[in-house]
């Protein structure tokens, strides 16, 4: 296989179970991988230490082998690169587009709560239906800030969005590409996620830090993941654009429902691929199902 073989990753996070919507996803990585002669590869998202488990992640190895998926060694766990991320952190900080916010949950949702009583409007939401950040702690002084920090209060880094924008230089677009191989341009709009949190209070990173500076480093070309995060794509190819990382081509699948419609999802105990195992279903069985 050549050194510019098309790369794909599975990304599970180890918080619960594996399900159905996880083989989908996985398979389907399998298959475009196959399909275009590329590599696989699997990385472990376990930057929430406080709800990912080593046995869930043992768990993942069991399943995804069980479906006979194969990926290249050794596995990139994300718990294990913290530093990685803090760079990648303070690089976007010398860029004047992080500020650092006090807020806890409570503060900005009763501040929404304030705007709203008194704009009779609904606050903006984001893409997943959080209210917009009120921009409360971007105006504070910066001797308050610095005292802040320094006394060690618990605070998050946020990307300041209009700051960010005004270093775009060109159209941010990434490419959707198809099963064929077609290869189509969307424009994303990363404002509509709004101030949103890059470096969390707990830990040195965020999801969509640790996704967009992992993909470069490890040189996945080619993103295939659910529909769910499409729209956080947009914040992606803002921070490739910020971080001078390559973006790479990206596949949003539909989400594989359960018999009510809903998504399923590990917190609603939804069923688990080690319960259909223990049913007695077959790996053949279960592709078939999902339609491979
Ligand atoms: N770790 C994420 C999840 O379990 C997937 C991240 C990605 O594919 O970008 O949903």
């Amino acid at each position: 296989m050549s050194s510019t073989a098309p790369v794909f990753r599975f990304a599970p996070s180890p918080n619960g179970r594996l399900h159905l919507g996880h083989a989908y996803s996985a398979l389907l990585n399998a298959d475009f991988a196959a399909r275009f002669e590329g590599r696989l590869l699997l990385r472990i998202e376990d930057i929430d230490m406080a709800r990912c488990r080593p046995a869930f992640e043992a768990a993942i190895y069991e399943d995804l082998a069980w479906l006979g998926l194969r990926w290249e060694q050794p596995v990139r766990r994300q718990s294990e690169h913290f530093p990685f991320y803090r760079e990648a952190a303070a690089r976007l900080n010398r860029k004047n587009v992080l500020y650092p916010c006090f807020c806890t949950r409570k503060e900005v949702a009763d501040a929404v709560a304030h705007r709203e009583a008194a704009a009779a409007v609904p606050w903006p939401r984001d893409p997943d239906g959080a209210p917009l950040y009120p921009g409360t702690c971007r105006s504070l002084a910066l001797h308050e800030v610095e005292g802040r920090v320094a006394a060690g209060e618990p605070h998050t880094l946020r990307i300041h969005m209009p700051a960010a924008q005004s270093c775009i230089t060109r159209p941010l677009t990434y490419g959707r590409f198809s099963r064929d191989g077609e290869i189509e341009t969307i424009p994303v709009n990363p404002a509509r996620w709004g101030d949103t949190v890059i470096v969390r209070k707990d830990i040195p990173t965020s999801y969509h830090l640790s996704v967009v500076t992992d993909d470069a480093f490890q040189g996945i070309t080619h993103v295939v993941r659910g529909q769910d995060l499409e729209a956080a794509t947009d914040l992606h190819v803002l921070l490739q654009f910020l971080l001078d990382l390559p973006t790479a081509l990206y596949h949003h699948h539909g989400l594989v429902l359960d018999p009510g419609g809903d998504k399923l999802s590990k917190s609603r105990q939804s069923e688990a691929l080690t319960d259909l195992r223990a049913r007695g279903i077959t790996a053949a069985a279960l592709r078939q199902r999902l339609g491979f």
